[in-house]
This record gives C-alpha cells, structure tokens and sequence, in this order.
C-alpha cells in the first residue's frame, strides 16, 4: 500500500467539482484516509511549493495556491502515487489524455484543478505539510 498527497486546487474548489474529483479517486480504488478543506496564506503556498521557488511562475503559482480553499487529502492504494498521477494526466491539459482529470476541467497549465505527489520521498514531506498524526487514519 503506498500513501500520496492530493490537493483540489482553489479553481476546482470554485467551480464546484469536489465531488466530481472524488468519484474520480474513488472508483479507482484510491481510498481516502484523511480530507480537510483549508485556505493558506502565500507564505504556506510557497513553503508547499518551495521545489519551484526557482521558476518563473512561482509568484504565480503560489499566489493562485492561495487564492481560495482548496481540499487535501491523503490517498491509500496499491500503487496510489502513479494511479493517481494517471487520473490526474499531465501538467498541461492540452497534453493530458483523454478521461483524465486535467484534461476535462484543467482551464490553464497553472489552473489544473489538482495536485499530486511525486514520489514516495514527496508524499511523505507534503503529507506532513498538511497533517498532523492524529488526523491520519491507519
Ligand atoms: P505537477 O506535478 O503535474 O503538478 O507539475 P509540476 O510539479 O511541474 O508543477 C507544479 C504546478 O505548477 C503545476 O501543477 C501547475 O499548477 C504549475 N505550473 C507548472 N508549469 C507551469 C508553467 O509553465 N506556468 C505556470 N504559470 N504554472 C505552471
């Protein structure tokens, strides 16, 4: 079983699709073991982003990650990070295949409605970024 960090990020939050994305997971197999809405600040979306402080859009980024709520979730599953990572389809939505989430709601390569680790070493920081021990389901 392998854990990965998912965000729904401030344009899915907008546009009412928090359900669409977790019938999504769901009928994948990704089970959810921890959700909670939250809204940070730009300094806690910098700090999530802090990988991409070198890039040209990280103002951007990080000004959009903190636009409105988002909702986190920690998802369980056999293969959970590559799984999810499919559902979600690449960056740029012109890029994504077919079915995948980006490709259906994604407006924008920033606006892309969801985030989702990259690695297991990734999970585990980003996890941990949003929840506490006593939040995480076993
Ligand atoms: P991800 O793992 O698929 O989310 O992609 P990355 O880790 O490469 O980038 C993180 C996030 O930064 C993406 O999900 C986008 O929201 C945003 N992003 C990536 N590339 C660009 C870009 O070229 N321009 C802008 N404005 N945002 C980008």
């Amino acid at each position: 079983m392998e854990r990965t960090l998912a965000i729904i990020k401030p344009d899915g939050v907008a546009r009412g699709i928090i359900g669409e994305v977790i019938q999504r997971l769901e009928s994948n197999k990704l089970k959810i073991t921890a959700m909670k809405m939250v809204k940070m600040n730009q300094e806690q979306a910098k700090g999530f982003y802090a990988v991409h402080e070198e890039r040209p859009f990280f103002d951007s980024l990080t000004y959009f990650m903190s636009s409105g709520p988002i909702v986190v979730m920690v998802l369980e599953g056999e293969n959970a990070i590559a799984k999810y990572r499919e559902i979600m389809g690449a960056t740029d939505y012109r890029q994504a295949d077919e079915g995948t989430i980006r490709k259906d709601f994604a407006t924008d390569i920033e606006k892309n409605v969801v985030h989702g680790s990259d690695s297991p070493e990734t999970a585990v920081i980003e996890i941990a970024y949003f929840f506490n021990r006593f939040e995480l389901i076993h």
